[in-house]
């Protein structure tokens, strides 16, 4: 895979770590309990902010047998400050799981431990090398960015194929005959000296073996695709249409669209390659019988679907004649004049609930 030295990289790395490790809690106890536990905590969260929390955890519920018998408020209530809270919770089934399908003991294998709620690749590695001694490789931030500088990486870790690249990677570098101490001595490498802006090289007990930093900038590892650019908005545009009476035309979208059977301002991706408002009238005539006269721009919204970036462009129209009534209408599957107070009664999305806040009709909450 690269030219690394395996073997020194291993060795250097062990002698490193047994000399400087950290007494963490976990660490003094290692228990597959106690380290699942804290392997749990410490997904998105820092040593330092753990450390109380697993102390607290650890002592109202020592075994997986107290966590899984007791009340959801209560381990909750333990973990309340922590945030992530679907972690607590994948943590409470998991061991409920344990103890209904294994007898209460935890799994040892990664494979085994995958199958419960919140473990994945990574936590199941941990929990069967440093737990059980198995010779199960990991990653996580830590190791990626120790990994992806001792061979200089050239794949963004943040791509499938970088990621098969770094796992084939800690799987060769892996010391099978103490895979515990080796996974906890790259995570504490990258904890300790390869840290992400400004590396310690000159502490490191790797440097020799170090391509990153052989080529003079380790810092610029992992390599990441980064996020994609966010793409131009899309245009839609709205009337407010009001008839003589002052009343306000709502139409209900069709039921199997995107926000299907909600009411909004008659309007969408309309063909404005004659002009807004031109593509506006074109549409409340095809699409409602309404001959309308479209006056000024009265707002724009911007609105974030899921995968899509939207701004509405509203304006103000007034019916002069038409009907908007089920038989002249298509697409839509219904349409009201409502007074003011009317949206009461009829189910808005939040994008027409932002318009009529932006309009006046709604108070901003
Ligand atoms: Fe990280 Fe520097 Fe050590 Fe390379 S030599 S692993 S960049 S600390």
């Amino acid at each position: 895979m690269s030219d690394l030295d395996l073997a020194t990289v291993r060795d250097h790395l062990a002698a490193w770590y047994h000399t400087r490790r950290r007494r963490l809690p976990w660490r003094e106890l290692p228990t597959p309990y106690r380290v699942w536990v804290s392997e749990v905590m410490l997904q998105q969260t820092q040593v330092a902010t753990v450390i109380p929390y697993f102390e607290r955890f650890v002592a109202a519920l020592p075994t997986v047998q107290d966590l899984a018998a007791a009340p959801e408020e209560e381990v909750l209530g333990l973990w309340a400050g922590l945030g992530y809270y679907r972690r607590c919770r994948h943590l409470h089934a998991a061991a409920r799981q344990v103890v209904a399908e294994h007898a209460g003991e935890l799994p040892s294998t990664a494979s085994e431990l995958l199958s419960l709620p919140g473990v994945g690749r990574y936590t199941a590695g941990a929990i069967a090398s440093i737990a059980f001694g198995r010779a199960e490789p990991l990653l996580d931030g830590n190791v990626i960015r120790v990994l992806s500088r001792l061979v200089a990486l050239e794949q963004p870790v943040d791509v499938a194929a970088g990621r098969r690249t770094l796992w084939t990677l800690a799987g060769e570098l892996l010391d099978s005959e103490d895979p515990s101490s080796h996974n906890q001595a790259l995570m504490e490498l990258g904890a300790l000296v390869c840290a992400p802006r400004s590396p310690s090289c000159q502490l490191c007990p790797v440097q020799s073996c170090c391509a990153g930093q052989a080529a003079g900038a380790p810092e610029r590892f992992p390599l990441k695709k980064g996020p994609r650019r966010r793409p131009k908005p899309a245009l839609a545009v709205a009337g407010l249409v009001r008839d003589r009476a002052g009343r306000l035309l709502m139409t209900r979208r069709p039921p199997d669209v995107l926000l299907g059977g909600l009411w909004e301002l008659p309007g969408g991706d309309l063909d404005v390659r004659a002009g807004r408002r031109a593509g506006l009238a074109e549409h409340l005539n095809t699409r409602l019988g309404l001959e309308g006269e479209v006056g000024p721009h009265l707002a724009s919204v911007e609105h974030v679907f899921t995968h899509r970036h939207l701004t509405l462009e509203v304006y103000a129209v007034s019916a002069v004649g038409g009907a908007s009534g089920a038989d002249t209408m298509s697409w839509y599957t219904d349409a009201r004049w409502l007074e003011e107070d009317g949206f009461a009664a009829i189910p808005l999305s939040r994008l027409t609930e932002k318009v009529l806040t932006a309009l006046g009709y709604r108070d901003a909450s």
